[in-house]
């Protein structure tokens, strides 16, 4: 009976655990909202599920999360396929940079991309989306704070872009992403990345994660991306 107990309790600590954070991030968002009158229907959580085991996975599935944002082509193709076929209703995004030879996998399993960040990008995917009939949901990744090292459109150049990928690729692009510098605030990149979307006459807006995305929520994402808030903290890899 002893042992029984303790192995239950062991297998509900986690569980519980993304249960009380889901709670925890969904009260955030809606006081967020409120605080500036958005409704908070409008604002979607992505799990970031990068690094994430099958096991927490499996516990999310069991609460509801049904968007999910992977960061590499290879581990979502690993992880992704089998949960697929249980639950048909998942939303797998691409947030994490796409190499052009991994287009045609990243077209098949995803069914949003975040990362459209460079032209090249844009003419393989043209091609793969064209080639397959499945025009899928893109949005441009701008390099908000203009950092060397980071991937993205320049914000100068965003929705020039944008307009190009429509209208001379014939892409599915929706909106836009960004990915604010570390050590700065981040609202002024936010309503940057709000501004560019609208100039674009574009909808999604994706930004914020777990340190700021109630912040983001109030510049007007669309969808915000949380993982370790979710989830817990990430082991590095
Ligand atoms: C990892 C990651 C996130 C989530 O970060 P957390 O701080 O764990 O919420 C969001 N967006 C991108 C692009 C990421 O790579």
């Amino acid at each position: 009976m002893r042992s029984d107990m303790s192995k239950t309790c062991h297998k509900k600590g986690p569980q519980a655990s993304i249960a009380a954070n889901l709670l925890t991030l969904k009260k955030q968002l809606a006081d967020g909202c409120k605080a500036c009158g958005r409704d908070p229907a409008d604002v979607k959580f992505l799990a970031v599920s990068k690094t994430v085991n099958d096991q927490r996975l499996q516990q999310a599935l069991d609460l509801g999360v049904r968007r999910f944002g992977e960061n590499r082509v290879q581990e979502a193709q690993a992880k992704w396929p089998p949960l697929r076929q249980k639950f048909p209703d998942i939303e797998l995004h691409l947030i994490g940079p796409l190499q052009t030879n991994k287009v045609k996998q990243a077209v098949e399993l995803f069914d949003v991309i975040e990362t459209l960040d460079r032209p090249k990008l844009a003419a393989h995917l043209a091609k793969e989306c064209a080639r397959t009939g499945k025009y899928l949901p893109l949005l441009v990744q701008v390099n908000i704070g203009e950092e060397p090292q980071k991937a993205g459109i320049s914000p100068h150049d965003a929705v020039n872009f944008a307009r190009d990928a429509i209208e001379h690729h014939g892409l599915n692009v929706t909106g836009m992403m960004c990915i604010p510098p570390l050590e700065a605030p981040p609202a002024p990149y936010f309503a940057l990345l709000t501004k560019l979307t609208r100039e674009a006459g574009l909808q999604e807006i994706s930004m914020g994660m777990s340190g700021d995305f109630t912040i983001a929520a109030q510049l007007g994402a669309t969808t915000v991306r949380v993982g370790s808030g979710l989830f817990g903290a990430r082991e590095e890899i």
